[in-house]
């Protein structure tokens, strides 16, 4: 049906428009609000944080590359914010870790929205982006529909951290999405339960030799008919307290995030798995005899969407290459983690040696075609592999700030005139705002001087925790 021309009011006219409130939205927002512009983050959901409090992810992957931290910055800040904030038993547990820390999601939710709001960005929650005005490769405005009713908001320039590149995708922006086969990562509906009991469980891992991922077990369940076929672990459990354990365990396939039919039936399917999946714990681990579901992800958790086409494609042999580029905003050391398209086939694990990252280019974050839209998060530019392991929360953080920093230099730089677009910040100019505000970029002297070492990175199948 073609919709009645119709005249929306103008709500907002920030410098910058951040969609999306995830990992990657806070990051930005807040990013831009501290360097100057004046900022609107928009999100769907009444609360910040994206998979990571939505789906219940339930930890953050590792910040280090196994020997210091390369992710720093707003990301570091805000997971030691919310460790601080979790109180005496969480901090007991986890004070000095950096790596698979558990995500404490009502502390978690707070803490974004205090650091968002101390940025000086405002928060519009309950509200969906659903339209793009475009002008000749420039964005005019944003449609935006909530309780209010239907408006635009106009910006200067716009991020879409979305997460799926919706923005990106409404502008015309062209995407990859999948394998050759157009198979995606499987979604995984993430649960947290209360009543469990660590030190009893803690004791029947070391007395079957089992760790955490729990493979003889499952094994042993699935023979039984007690789980279903697929994925022989869990892939990660997040202990919040020595009672309350969150779990990313089991997949539903065949689910594209962009369809709202396959959202809809995993969220069915997800909740399904998690019934049998407690009725598995009850019976078959010691210390979840009387484990209670307190919580399911508000909708299931996606791994991989749309990937943008941008001004550059990261790629796998980057990522074996440990490069440096020219125009890097931040470090990836996290192994290439893609989960199986269907029961019957495997993962892909592929590491990094410990000390070893490489760069994330600025160029990935913007889509060929717009001016003035920039894409950080799990959408943007690369392939399939490098997507696989780029799309953790604390990479995510990274972008989002050189996102969020690159949009407030150009909003506020006068010198510029109007139609402003993400091409014209200055690179070294960006690169030294990170690094004083507290960003880690890696050694630059080693631009361009990748290890060339193609096909030598390790594949390691079972991981004790993955994403
Ligand atoms: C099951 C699972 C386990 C994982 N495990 C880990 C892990 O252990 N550790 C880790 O670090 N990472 C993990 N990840 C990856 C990580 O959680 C995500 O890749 C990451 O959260 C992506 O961040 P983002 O900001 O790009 O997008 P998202 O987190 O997806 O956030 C996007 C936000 O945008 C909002 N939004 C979307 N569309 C619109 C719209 N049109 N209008 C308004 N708002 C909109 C959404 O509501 C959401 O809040 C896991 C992912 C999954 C699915």
């Amino acid at each position: 049906m073609t919709i009645p021309e119709r005249e929306l009011p103008i709500s907002y006219q920030p410098d910058v428009v951040v969609l999306g409130g995830g990992a990657a939205g806070v990051a930005a927002a807040i990013a831009a609000s501290r360097n100057g512009a004046s900022t609107l983050l928009i999100e769907q959901r009444g609360y910040l944080g994206g998979m990571g409090t939505a789906a219940l992810v339930p930890a953050f992957c590792p910040y280090t590359d196994g020997e210091k931290p390369v992710v720093r910055g707003i990301g570091l800040d805000l997971m030691e914010t919310m460790k601080l904030a979790s109180g005496d038993e969480f901090l007991s547990m986890y004070k000095d870790r950096l790596d698979w820390v558990p995500i404490d999601v009502e502390v978690l939710k707070r803490v974004y929205d205090d650091a968002v709001l101390e940025s000086g960005a405002h928060v519009l929650f309950h509200t969906l982006a659903d339209q793009v005005l475009m002008d000749e490769g420039h964005i005019q405005g944003i449609v935006i529909s909530n309780k209010t009713g239907r408006s635009v908001v106009q910006a200067k320039l716009y991020i879409d951290a979305t997460g799926d590149a919706d923005i990106a995708a409404m502008a015309g922006v062209a995407f990859d999405k999948g394998g050759n086969e157009a198979e995606l990562q499987p979604g995984t509906m993430c649960f947290l339960v209360c009543g469990a009991d660590k030190d009893r469980y803690d004791r029947f891992l070391a007395e079957t030799g089992q760790k955490s991922s729990l493979i003889e077990t499952i094994q042993e369940a699935m023979r039984n008919g007690d789980l279903p076929d697929g994925r022989k672990r869990i892939s990660g459990t997040a202990w919040i307290s020595k009672s309350v354990v969150g779990f990313n365990f089991g997949h539903i396939f065949g689910i594209d995030g962009t369809n709202t039919e396959d959202l809809s039936r995993a969220a069915i399917e997800g909740r399904r798995l998690i019934e049998r999946q407690l009725r598995f714990l009850h019976k078959y681990v010691p210390g979840f005899e009387q484990a209670h579901l307190v919580h399911s992800g508000d909708q299931i958790g996606i791994r991989e969407t749309r990937r943008i086409v941008g001004d550059y494609k990261l790629v796998v042999e980057d990522f074996i290459n440990a490069r440096t580029f020219e125009d890097d905003i931040a470090r990836n050391s996290y192994f290439i983690d893609i989960h199986l398209a269907n029961a019957q086939s495997t993962m892909i694990v592929k590491h990094l040696d410990p000390g070893e990252s490489h760069g994330i280019p600025y160029r990935c974050m913007l889509p060929v075609g717009v001016e003035n839209l920039i894409v950080p998060g799990r959408s943007v530019s690369s392939d399939r592999p490098v997507q696989g392991s780029v799309r953790v929360m604390p990479n995510c953080f990274a972008m989002g700030q050189a996102a969020g920093t690159a949009a407030a230099m150009i909003a506020v730089d006068t010198a510029l005139q109007s139609r402003l677009g993400f091409r014209q910040v200055d690179i070294p100019d960006l690169q030294q705002r990170l690094i004083e505000q507290g960003a880690y970029l890696g050694d630059r002297s080693k631009i361009g001087n990748g290890k060339e070492r193609i096909g030598e990175s390790k594949e390691i199948v079972f991981e004790e925790e993955t994403s």
